[in-house]
């Protein structure tokens, strides 16, 4: 079995499983609760929480747990966007998100606000001089992702905070759930930002929205106060814990896991680089753990069947989106439907080894027409 489809999830590091097992039966009791145990678990969730900005080198945020990302993500559009709509009801987001971030905005149409989506270039990266344009006395919110979960496009996330500066009402919101554990996350620059704990070996089911103080939004979740009032319902104090300490896990030995990353990237690349027909969709600006690739003339799902039958599994688009015939995106990028509907996403982890990649190499050349 050989599993190339890291960004659509990872698997479980067996010691955050350990540590989930131990606190989940240790620290049950309801964090809300007025009682020794339930302060007990209020203070493992402070110090996770501390641990977490530790961590990531957060000053000026709040964590709200969220059940992931999908959730985050909701909660930071519908939340902000909603609280400040008396201000304006104008949107830029950029062509780069998520599912979970694009619902939220089709929604928002539906409601009356107003939307641009930037365009796309070359090289993947926000054209500042077209965000600079579309800024407007209404715009009221900017969303762009930290890495792209198809193509692993990063963007600048300085560089576009310094362009919206002159609007200070505005919120820029980032999905970071493919940067979180893979590369040094930059928070001082975004108001809002989302993350889940299954994409860096924790627990699916578990994930955050950091919040810049100051930044007010409208919960989505009502209920009564629990950690806070932005999000009701009981603490999971269990999940709370194994996502500080997955988190901790996925940024020990750092440059040594990115190091191994970038080898194996680099091995990929050379051979897919070797075949026929083959066209690299991800760009200099990728994280090295996703290569989105085009084998022209092949489709992306006849070619994730044979593969699969061959016991590898790699990704079409990305796995929230792969309902749909092609890839929106590397359509927007190239503007050929061949290209898009002959996209697959292979991605790759330290845990990947030289010897999956050239078998992953093989069978595909046995696969493909
Ligand atoms: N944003 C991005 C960029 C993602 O890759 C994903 C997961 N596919 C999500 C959001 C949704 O995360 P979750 O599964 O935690 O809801």
């Amino acid at each position: 079995m050989i599993y190339l489809d890291y960004s659509a999830t990872t698997p479980v590091d067996p010691e955050v499983a350990k540590h989930l097992a131990k606190v989940a039966s240790s620290i049950y009791a309801n964090p809300n609760s007025m009682h020794r145990l339930g302060e007990e678990a209020r203070k493992a969730i402070e110090q996770a929480t501390n641990h977490i900005k530790d961590i990531l080198h957060i000053v000026n945020h709040q964590i709200v747990y969220t059940s992931g990302a999908t959730e985050a993500n909701n909660l930071a559009i519908f939340g902000y966007c909603h609280q400040h709509q008396s201000h304006g009801k104008h949107i830029i987001v950029s062509p780069y998100e998520h599912s979970s971030t694009i619902a939220c905005f089709s929604t928002l149409e539906l409601q009356g606000f107003e939307v641009d989506m930037l365009g796309v270039k070359p090289d993947g990266l926000i054209d500042l001089d077209e965000l600079k344009s579309l800024l407007r006395e209404d715009t009221i919110f900017v969303s762009i992702a930290k890495v792209n979960s198809e193509t692993g496009i990063t963007q600048d996330l300085h560089a576009i905070r310094e362009v919206i500066k002159p609007y200070p009402w505005i919120a820029l919101h980032s999905d970071m759930t493919q940067a979180i554990g893979k590369i040094e996350p930059d928070f001082h620059d975004v108001d809002l930002a989302s993350f889940s704990a299954h994409k860096f070996y924790g627990l699916k089911g578990i994930g955050a929205l950091m919040i810049r103080d100051g930044i007010t939004i409208q919960p989505q979740i009502v209920g009564g106060k629990s950690l806070t009032n932005l999000r009701s319902g009981t603490p999971a104090t269990p999940l709370i814990l194994s996502l500080s300490y997955a988190l901790e896990r996925a940024y020990l030995h750092e440059e040594k896991k990115r190091a191994r990353v970038h080898s194996l990237h680099d091995l990929l690349i050379t051979e897919l680089q070797k075949m026929p027909h083959v066209v690299i969709h991800s760009t200099a600006n990728s994280i090295p753990h996703i290569v989105n690739v085009s084998f022209v003339g092949n489709d992306a799902k006849w070619v994730q069947t044979k593969l699969n039958d061959h016991d590898i599994f790699v990704s079409t688009q990305s796995a929230c989106s792969s309902q749909t015939s092609m890839s929106v995106l590397i359509y927007r990028m190239t503007g050929s439907e061949d290209l898009a509907k002959s996209a697959i996403r292979i991605s790759i982890s330290h845990l990947t080894t030289e010897m999956e990649i050239h078998h992953f190499v093989k069978i595909l050349k046995e696969v493909l027409l």
